[in-house]
């Protein structure tokens, strides 16, 4: 058995993550006067957060005309009708309040003439329920919206007196009879093991972009919390949805702008085709951002990528004068040499499409409590235990995310988590004790890993892992390959018995952190290849080549993944349907957002 020392630490909340999600709970609890501490394994502004330009979607009103009810209506719509009721009503009435608090907080918002705070338009944001022009919604600080949310929530939850732990990387939740009362850390600097016990632990871990072998997401988006309530034996949800934009480059995955197409640019196989003509004649290169993903993955599919391994397309756009290049695309043309080695006025952009938003996660209620379902479908909560921002699934993207509903979603339940917490949690009562089982279970478990000694090196089955994921569970989905993907991903993450951890060192020792990181991915990674083959229909991010439409009357509903060591096994939950005001208290009118063709 593993003998380690370690430093134990009581406070009523211990929130793990510091991106946006993390931070505005932390402030929330904390602002409360909750004893808090905030755990995170890397510098609260470096989390992913803060590489959010576009901005945050609240119906402010300061352009034009809007209602909270559009912007309802316009989620709902880009759930492709997955969404659950409750959580998108409340998302949607609660963002211009919450985007307030953070005007107040500091953040340093663009402004109008007026010097109101400046709003955007937004693929996908209307007004009138679909039926009007487009609405300017997404509020920003110029393109630097993450950044400075950020750093105005870091700032004011010091001010408050919440407690950070920086660098210190949660190992894996302490769960006692259900309920979950702490967790374990590792401190990355000294090595130090310590015990968090808490009365809530909030999982604000972000994203599982790792998992494929091109995202847009930092490397530290590894789905630490999905993979500790995975082990915790607790499930998750609607993972098959993943949401993948066309351009990003080659190796990296950083992000090229959509901006690039919008000025002209154009893509072309290994024939030096524009094959993009051949599938939408109309809109070519400028087709919605799914369906350039599919041709894409269709063509290298076909044997017609280009690159060394056939595996990449090119993006051209060295036929625009520099003038253009220099004016309009200059972050662009640093990108392209930085990430791609590519002088753009002379040469294509290597390009993939690329993970950029995982709609699924950790099954919530509104309020950031971690739900437990049940055979009976009435929900119940994990005791002590709550998800925010991109880990959680409260659920509002449903099948597939608005652009700047994501920024919205980590402030908004963020704060519910606080307001929830501060009503739920006795102050004056003791802090739960783990008992030493429980803790030890954890640490052999970490002693496991460090002392793993197989053939496979860290690095190489994350790479067979990410590719087969970039082959079978990307864009194109068949029922062929999406079995044939299953097999190899159980196969792949057979081999995790088979690792090597080379160095057994405690002290800044990245070999061990990212092995416990692949730890975390693989069941993500699983999850989502498991519930994509099992769901035979077409919806938002799923596009089933086999099955094309949507499906209300047997797929209107979540998926949802358990694990029992590496294997999955899979159920469902409904989609709830009730709203939390009726039209007659002015709240939603069912029939506007019933479901209906999802057409733009
Ligand atoms: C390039 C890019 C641009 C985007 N632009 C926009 C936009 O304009 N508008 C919009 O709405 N959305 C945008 N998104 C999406 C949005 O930014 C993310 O969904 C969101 O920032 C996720 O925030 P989060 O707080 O959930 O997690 P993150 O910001 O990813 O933070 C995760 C935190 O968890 C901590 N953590 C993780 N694991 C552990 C562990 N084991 N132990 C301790 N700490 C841990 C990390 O240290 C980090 O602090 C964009 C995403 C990307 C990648």
């Amino acid at each position: 058995m593993a003998a380690y020392e370690y430093e134990t630490h009581d406070y009523d909340v211990v929130v793990v993550g510091a991106g946006g999600a993390g931070l505005r709970a932390t402030l929330g609890m904390a602002e409360q006067g909750l004893r808090t501490a905030c755990v995170t394994k890397v510098f609260p502004t470096r989390s992913h957060t803060v590489a959010a330009q576009g901005g945050i979607a609240a119906s402010l009103s300061n352009m034009g005309p809007d209602h909270w009810q559009w912007h309802l209506y316009d989620t709902v719509k880009g759930s492709d009708w997955l969404g659950d009721t409750d959580a998108m009503e409340y998302l949607a009435r609660e963002a211009p309040k919450a985007v307030y608090e953070l005007e107040h907080y500091g953040v340093p918002f663009s402004r109008t003439e007026q010097g109101k705070i400046y709003q955007r338009p937004f693929g996908g944001h209307t007004t009138e329920f679909g039926e009007g022009p487009p609405v300017q919604r997404t509020c920003a600080a110029a393109d630097r919206t993450g950044h400075a949310i950020l750093h105005t929530l870091y700032g004011q939850s010091l001010k408050n007196n919440a407690e950070f732990y920086i660098e210190y990387f949660a190992i894996d939740l302490l769960m006692e009879d259900g309920a979950c009362v702490g967790v374990v850390c590792w401190k990355l600097d000294d090595g130090s093991i310590h015990v968090f016990r808490s009365k809530m632990v909030v999982l604000a871990t972000g994203g599982y972009g790792r998992a494929y072998f091109s995202a847009t997401s930092a490397h530290t988006c590894t789905g630490d919390g999905g993979g500790m309530v995975a082990r915790a034996g607790l499930p998750l949800q609607d993972m098959e949805f993943v949401q993948f934009h066309p351009t990003g480059i080659y190796g990296s995955g950083c992000l090229i702008t959509e901006g690039a197409r919008g000025e002209g640019g154009y893509l072309t196989n290994s024939d030096g085709e524009r094959f993009m003509e051949r599938y939408a004649p109309t809109y070519k290169d400028l087709a919605s951002r799914d369906v350039v993903s599919r041709c894409m993955t269709m063509e290298i599919r076909a044997g017609r990528g280009v690159g060394e391994q056939g595996d990449h397309i090119h993006l051209h756009l060295n036929h625009l004068p520099p003038e253009t290049l220099a004016e309009r695309l200059p972050g662009i043309s640093e990108s392209a040499r930085i990430f791609a080695g590519v002088d753009l006025t002379k040469e294509p952009i290597p390009v993939l499409p690329t993970v950029h938003y995982n709609m699924g996660g950790i099954p919530t209620n509104y309020w950031g409590e971690v739900l437990k379902p049940t055979k009976s479908n009435e929900d119940a909560v994990v005791p002590g235990l709550m998800a925010v921002g991109e880990a959680g699934c409260a659920s509002v993207h449903g099948a597939n995310r608005l652009g700047s509903n994501s920024l919205i979603d980590l402030v908004v339940f963020g704060r519910a988590a606080a307001i929830r917490a501060g009503k739920i949690l006795d102050r004056n009562s003791a802090i739960p004790q783990a008992s030493k089982m429980t803790i030890d279970q954890v640490l052999d478990r970490f002693d496991n890993v460090r002392y793993a000694a197989g053939q496979m090196p860290t690095a190489e089955l994350r790479l067979e892992m990410q590719k087969t994921m970039q082959a079978d569970a990307a864009v194109f989905r068949t029922d062929k390959t999406l079995a044939e993907g299953v097999d190899k991903m159980n196969g792949v993450a057979g081999k995790l018995d088979d690792l090597q951890v080379i160095d057994r060192s405690l002290v800044w020792n990245s070999d061990l952190m990212e092995t416990l990181e692949l730890y975390n991915l693989m069941p993500n990674a699983v999850a989502t290849i498991t519930a994509a083959e099992a769901r035979k229909e077409s919806r938002g991010a799923h596009a089933h080549e086999d099955y094309p439409d949507r499906d209300d009357e047997n797929w209107r509903k979540h998926s949802l993944i358990w694990f029992k060591g590496s294997k999955a096994s899979l159920g469902f939950r409904g989609v709830h349907l009730d709203p939390l005001t009726s039209h007659n208290e002015g709240g939603i009118d069912l029939k506007k957002i019933a479901p209906k063709a999802r057409v733009y």
